[in-house]
């Protein structure tokens, strides 16, 4: 069977809804470069497929920045390196609001309250579900939050307040985490999941790519997550910060990034699969490329520690490709 039989096969047996196997992924996962397009536009028919052409926007608050207590070696917001980032504490509800009320004007359909801290405090989740209610008072957008590690209280007090979905990274493969971060597990990872989950709130998780990890350990990335079955896939591209231990890490090039968005698409056909950090920095082309090859949904107007496109540029992006924003 040629590699473009090969894809046809496994795009049928998503439509049927048969779904692949480890192995068909693992083929798929290397696909030869001459078909590599092949694999993109069978990704793209089934995200259109399945999802339409919608492209899910999101805009981020990074309500709490730097000196987190954790080591991940690419993060700016460690504590454990020196990143010359800014710092700052929660913000009032009130500046909150203004920013939400800015993304719903600027298109965003959700809006993600995110802190760099290994868990929240019972003091700071207090001030974070002030806000929060704040914003469903006087917003209406769609809440969802990435705050660490959860206790199974603090998940339901997040359902209560209709957060929608919870964001909690895997970050990388199993077989690759402890040499990307020593404070805490994979496990510790996978039980927040677990914690968000049974409290009843979608899943956003994923990872970053780019981190020096083989290409049988983005395959092992995206397995876990079809796992998973989250609603949401975020997927970051390294962009290397000076002072962490990853600053001279090469970057990938766009052929690897494309087989990744691809083949996730196959494993999660209903899923949002979002590209996220790294998307204006490593691409060539601000994820145009992507949308076209199992991406359905960016992170506009700026990130944790980088900033981004503004959301009018990227909606005229999205809508150059044909797609609706
Ligand atoms: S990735 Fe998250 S947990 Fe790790 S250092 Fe950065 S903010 Fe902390």
């Amino acid at each position: 069977m040629s590699s473009l039989e090969f894809i046809k096969e496994c795009q049928e047996k998503v439509f049927s809804g048969i779904g692949i196997s480890t192995e068909d992924a693992e083929k798929l996962f290397n696909t030869p470069e001459e078909n590599l397009k092949d694999l993109a536009i069978a990704a793209n028919e089934i995200t259109r497929d399945f999802n339409g052409e919608k492209v899910d926007v999101e805009q981020l608050n990074n309500i709490k920045k730097n000196a987190c207590s954790e080591d991940c070696t690419f993060c700016g917001q460690s504590a454990f390196f020196d990143t010359g980032i800014d710092t700052y504490q929660l913000p009032s509800p009130e500046e909150v609001v203004e920013k939400a009320t800015k993304a719903k004007e600027e298109g965003a359909e959700s809006y993600c309250l995110v802190a760099a801290w290994r868990e929240p405090s019972p003091k700071d989740f207090e001030k974070v579900c002030k806000i929060i209610t704040e914003i469903n008072n006087k917003v209406g957008i769609s809440v969802e939050c990435s705050l660490g590690f959860l206790t199974p209280e603090q998940a339901r007090k997040l359902k209560e307040l209709k957060v929608k979905r919870y964001n909690h990274n895997l970050e990388t493969a199993k077989s690759k985490f402890s040499e990307i971060c020593t404070t805490h597990t994979y496990e510790d990872r996978l039980k927040t999941l677990g914690i968000a989950r049974d409290a009843g709130l979608e899943l956003c998780t994923g990872g970053i790519i780019g981190l020096g990890e083989t290409r049988s350990q983005r395959l092992e990335l995206s397995l876990e997550l079809a796992r998973l079955f989250p609603e949401e896939v975020t997927i970051n591209i390294l962009v290397p910060i000076p002072g962490t231990p990853l600053e001279l890490q090469t970057e990938l090039p766009n052929s690897e990034i494309v087989r990744i968005f691809s083949v996730i698409r196959f494993l999660l056909p209903e899923s949002v699969i979002k590209i996220s950090g790294g998307r204006e920095n490593i691409l060539d082309d601000a994820g145009e490329e992507l949308l076209q090859s199992g991406a359905n949904g960016i992170i506009t107007a700026g990130y944790l520690t980088l900033g981004g496109n503004e959301a009018k540029k990227d909606k005229e992006m999205i809508e150059k490709i044909g797609f609706k924003a």
